[in-house]
């Protein structure tokens, strides 16, 4: 269910993968899109979906996962998991005590409110957990190509400062690689001309774009602390990927939230 766990002070992060859902078929098994998919059920992944949170509320077993600090103070109330309709934008959705009463349509999602599991999507783009784990104010960011022209990262950035956020860790989820992200040439340049360490190279010599590198870029001299959990979606069957699957792919996700 989980490829990554991490734990600073009352934030709780984690990254899915493809594992221990309901989904069958080209889904299989716990595809979060709420979007849905020919072939796939709405009511199945509402189920995925709370499996997800009730995993998150028990917290991270101690020895399973990386980067834990004191797996034991782990877990506690999640008040919903908060999707979002992504658009490949750069539109920062920020949630607070109301209950957003349908996903938002936005491409980042910003919360100095305990209890609210905010969530990511990805099948290749790259989901983004952001926190300011001293004063409980975080994000989970939807970047694509188009998103990280757009620069929908920094502007959740700007969302959490206006939250009182300042000191920043964030955290880079599974996404397609540098070395497997081919696009043709004039579209590495039209990003490379926006975020120069996007530039890539597939790893058998065409022009590829490399997301984590661009974000990472965005991020230089913003967060004191960058956790790349790496893994290419591409390559890695663990995970959900749109170049590999086609429009029959599901979607993993970043969660992030503040223990209530
Ligand atoms: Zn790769």
């Amino acid at each position: 269910m989980f490829a990554f766990q991490d734990q600073r002070s009352a934030v709780e992060v984690a990254f899915t993968d493809r594992f221990g859902g309901l989904s069958t078929g080209p889904y299989a098994e716990l595809n979060l899109s709420t979007r849905g998919g020919e072939g796939e059920d709405a009511d199945t992944v509402r189920s995925n979906l709370g499996l997800v949170a009730a995993a998150m509320e028990r917290g991270a077993p101690p020895g399973s996962t990386t980067g834990l600090d004191s797996p034991t103070e782990a877990g506690g109330a999640v008040r919903g998991v908060v999707a979002m309709r992504q658009v490949h934008g750069a539109d920062v959705a920020v949630v607070g005590d109301d209950v957003l009463e349908a996903d938002p349509e936005a491409d980042a999602l910003v919360s100095a409110t305990p209890g609210w599991a905010l969530m990511a999507r990805g099948a290749d783009c790259i989901p983004v957990l952001l926190a300011d784990t001293d004063r409980g104010v975080v994000a989970a960011v939807h970047a694509g190509r188009a998103g990280l022209v757009a620069g929908v990262v920094p502007r959740a950035v700007a969302a959490m400062h206006d939250l009182g956020a300042v000191r920043l860790t964030a955290w880079l989820g599974p996404r397609a690689c540098g070395r497997c992200y081919e696009v043709p040439a004039a579209l590495r340049d039209q990003v490379a001309a926006a975020v120069p360490a996007s530039w890539s190279e597939t790893s058998w010599g065409t022009p590829a774009v490399d997301i984590a590198a661009g974000v990472a870029a965005q991020l230089d001299g913003v967060a004191a602390e960058v956790v790349d959990v790496g893994r290419c979606t591409i390559e890695d069957r663990d995970f959900y990927s749109y170049r590999r699957q086609g429009s029959a792919s599901g979607r993993h996700g970043g969660l992030i939230w503040v223990r209530a």
